[in-house]
């Protein structure tokens, strides 16, 4: 295994861990269906999305990086062939913020097309909100972000570090924003302002169309700050607001893994 992969899962299991554990101690809302009941569909949405994403995409994203700068392709490349230390360094930060906008904005139109809705739908479907709600992508959506990302990298000309730095802090970021747990307000006020937190993804959970269409962000706050789609409270205090949606009630046979892969193809693509 490549020292890359090395880093992304370690960080995965311990944010996993940490988060798994905190869910079991201080959970913030109680969940109709058990853990097993949801937990081996959604985890199995992992394997399914890297065996597709592999099957499909050969190339990793740090394989089309290098390739790029090799071949003098993408924005970077082309502005700062030759480049010191410090245009390096700028340009891993910016990289970083570019694949981050980007995945905003990616997930912002998968609730606005309809035909993305009815594959990202699977993900809000999920009745409970915790840790592998953050998993919980199905295979389709997993190839379209990696297509996206790819094109980003590519046009860009985003350097190998900026990628391995965005995609730990992303599945990491997606473990964290999911979990079950409530910070105390103080806190989650104040980290509010800067990064997206459990209550906030909370809301963008909602039953409500108009919540979930808000807190697009994965990691950081400012981009639905910016593009005018963050929303600090929900019609409903954290505890009591609907979560998933009104159409896949929280049964077991819809939290199966067959179902969850079935649901984008078995599911008018009404709100
Ligand atoms: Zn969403």
């Amino acid at each position: 295994m490549d020292t890359t992969s090395v880093i992304r899962l370690s960080v995965f299991i311990s944010v996993f861990f940490i988060m798994a554990m905190l869910e079991a101690f201080l959970p913030a809302r109680k969940s109709t269906l058990s853990r097993k009941e949801r937990w081996v569909g959604n985890l199995s949405m992992v394997v399914f999305g890297a065996v597709v994403s592999r099957l499909l995409v050969p190339a990793s994203l740090v394989g089309m990086s290098l390739w790029a700068s090799e071949k003098g392709y993408g924005l970077f490349n082309i502005l700062f062939a030759s480049n010191s230390t410090l245009v390096s360094a700028v340009l891993v930060v910016v990289g970083v913020l570019l694949l981050d906008v980007v995945i905003y904005w990616q997930h912002r139109l998968f609730h606005t097309i309809p035909l993305l809705w009815r594959i990202h739908k699977m993900h809000h479907a999920d009745s409970h909100v915790d840790t592998t709600t953050g998993l919980r992508f199905h295979p389709i959506e997993i190839v379209i972000s990696l297509g996206v990302k790819t094109a980003a990298v590519v046009a860009f000309g985003v350097p190998v570090l900026a990628i391995v730095i965005f995609e730990v802090a992303l599945n990491g970021f997606a473990l964290f924003n999911h979990a079950n747990i409530r910070l105390p307000q103080k806190w989650d006020d104040r980290l509010s302002t800067l990064i997206i937190t459990q209550r906030l993804h909370r809301i963008h959970h909602s039953q409500a169309k108009e919540e979930s269409n808000s807190n697009f962000g994965f990691s950081v706050s400012w981009w639905d700050k910016v593009f005018n789609s963050f929303k600090s409270r929900a019609h409903e205090s954290d505890d009591k607001l609907p979560i998933g949606q009104r159409d896949v009630p929280p049964t077991k046979d819809n939290a199966s893994m067959l179902s969850l892969l079935r649901q984008p193809f078995s599911r008018p693509a009404k709100d």
